[in-house]
């Protein structure tokens, strides 16, 4: 079966408050998942479409989300319009170049993106890839977080396949059994598991990325790439072995923040184009490390 060339992110982008060096606030939209589906739009051929699943209120600012995310080149039908609520927000303080992030988002629309199953079961029909995260989750009702799974087992039968990055938050979740809970059940569903060894240590402790890709393998993941920084990337792929991937060392590290994100975009775009996992790595790396050497979530990274 020949599978439409159709890409769909699953998550929640939220209205970014970041300051600028006059003391005003420079508005923009941003998100994990989101990040990885803008980044995706950047680097594949316009001939893939990408389509962003959430949930949006019915007010302005989240019309000029709408507005925002569709001007990137990105699909809106499948975010929900959720009458009564509006899009999350966060905002970045910064104390001696050091950021931190305040976050506005406990009664967000996207947390209501897993309430109709079969607008989800429409959003994820005939996509060759579909993405989502441990963020996706953490912001769902355990419910909804059934559902969703449920839903991707689904898409998955049918031949799509499944990309999960755990992007471990705790303080999103009621505690650490429940979110380690979600994460294992969630990657057991997903064909390609895309961790960061500092949040799997911590949350599941394993000692070494070998423990962590083991976890996922046992699990059923079909390929593991453990980020882990600056440094060494390990990988594990059911048909092509292990690999190793030294990323090449960016000297002006600005601002790291979406490095994971747009590295799954990378890496992703790498494997819809037919490259094997080690090349694949090294794009996502290439990619990660443009987008640390600017300040921002979402840069330009073609020019
Ligand atoms: P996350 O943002 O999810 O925590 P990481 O920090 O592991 O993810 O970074 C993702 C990828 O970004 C790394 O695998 C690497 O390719 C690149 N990267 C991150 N930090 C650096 C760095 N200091 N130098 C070079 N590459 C980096």
């Amino acid at each position: 079966m020949t599978y439409p060339q159709a890409i769909l992110s699953i998550g929640e982008c939220m209205v970014e408050m970041a300051p600028r060096a006059d003391g005003a606030y420079q508005r923009s939209f941003a998100g994990d998942s989101f990040n990885t589906a803008w980044y995706l739009r950047q680097v594949l051929a316009s001939d893939w479409s990408i389509d962003y699943c959430s949930g949006a209120g019915t007010d302005a600012i989240s019309a000029e989300m709408l507005a925002f995310i569709a001007g990137a080149g990105i699909g809106t039908q499948n975010i929900r319009p959720v009458e009564g609520r509006t899009v999350g927000l966060y905002m970045i303080s910064l104390d001696n170049g050091e950021r931190s992030f305040s976050y506005w988002r406990s009664h967000s629309a996207a947390k209501l993106l897993a309430e109709d199953r079969d607008f989800l079961k429409a959003a994820v029909s005939d996509k060759a890839l579909i993405v989502f995260s441990g963020i996706t989750l953490a912001i769902l009702s355990p419910e909804h977080r059934a559902t969703l799974l449920e839903v991707l087992v689904d898409a998955r039968a049918k031949g799509a396949r499944i990309a999960f990055d755990p992007n471990m938050r705790l303080r999103l979740w009621p505690d650490a059994p429940t979110m380690t809970g979600a994460i294992t059940a969630a990657a057991a569903v997903a064909d390609i598991v895309l961790p960061s060894f500092d949040e799997d240590s911590q949350s599941f402790g394993d000692t070494t990325p070998q423990e962590t890709i083991a976890r996922y393998r046992a699990g059923g993941a079909l390929t593991v790439v453990v980020k882990n920084g600056a440094g060494r990337i390990f990988a594990w792929d059911s048909a092509e072995g292990t690999v190793e991937v030294q990323p090449h060392v960016v000297s002006d590290v600005i601002d790291t923040t979406a490095a994971g994100d747009s590295f799954n975009a990378g890496f992703l775009a790498a494997r819809l184009a037919g490259k094997s996992l080690g090349p694949a790595i090294e794009a996502g790396a290439v990619l990660s490390g443009k987008v640390i050497g600017q300040r921002g979530a979402l840069v330009d990274v073609l020019g």
